[in-house]
């Protein structure tokens, strides 16, 4: 496994997808020093490539002398890494289906099985809780770490009027999680939108969501990564064929 090219893939994916645009990111713990992880300087997703990548330690500074510049909240994924020994990957995203659930009080509940880890519990986190008149921005450690203290034990939490994080014991299971979070919420929308009585909509129950804990989403990973290595390989030879400007 190519740890830093599975990290390009899964911004790819992840634009691919449009669970992120121009903003969010992820990242994912160094294999040979916990104490560290791998994500991209402030650059679009959808334009990462492996050259963009930097380590940074857990208080999310990076690992190198005059470092580009960095995402701004960088720091939910530094205070997550601390607290959760068992994360290795983290999404951040402001996936325009899952926002509405944030700032209501319609609750995100698991509707198809791709999503059953739902059912886990999605704690919805309000940056008030931690500093009111912000810009939103998790852009401290402060913030980073009231966001991963709501997160707790669960695979996913939402931000108020903003987006989510998503976590993962593997990079694909965070990718998975983060893809179908989205197919969810629109499915979950149409569905109280279709119901003529909301409290008669079948979700998952608790046993099934148990029953499909071992999800980890091999089989969409290896597409994903099928589909997008030729494509980078295609992008890095275009690349090294044009003359340096
Ligand atoms: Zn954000």
């Amino acid at each position: 496994m190519n740890l830093l090219q599975d990290l390009v893939i899964a911004s790819r994916v992840c634009a691919d997808h449009g669970v992120i645009d121009a903003y969010g990111h992820v990242s994912v713990r160094s294999a040979d020093c916990p104490d560290r992880y791998w994500m991209s300087r402030a650059v679009a997703p959808e334009l990462i490539t492996e050259a963009d990548l930097v380590e940074l330690d857990l208080d999310s500074n990076a690992i190198m002398d005059k470092p580009p510049a960095l995402y701004n909240e960088r720091f939910i994924h530094g205070e997550i890494y601390k607290l959760r020994p068992d994360v290795n990957a983290i999404v951040h995203n402001h996936s325009h289906a899952v926002i509405p659930f944030s700032c209501s009080n319609c609750r995100l509940r698991p509707l198809f099985h791709l999503a059953a880890f739902i059912g886990q519990g999605v704690p919805t986190w309000d940056i008030r809780e931690a500093q009111r008149g912000s810009d939103m921005l998790v852009r401290n450690a402060m913030l980073g770490q009231s966001l991963a203290r709501k997160l707790g034990p669960h695979p996913a939490a939402l931000m108020r009027g903003h987006g989510s994080v998503v976590v993962g014991a593997t990079l694909p299971i965070a990718l998975g999680r983060t893809i179908y979070l989205d197919h969810n919420a629109r499915m979950q929308a149409q569905t109280l939108q279709l119901a003529n009585d909301p409290d008669e909509v079948v979700y998952l129950d608790d046993e099934e969501v148990q029953a499909l804990s071992w999800q980890a989403y091999a089989r969409s990973w290896d597409l994903w990564q099928t589909q997008w290595t030729p494509r980078l390989a295609a992008e890095a030879a275009l690349r090294a064929s044009q003359p340096v400007a």
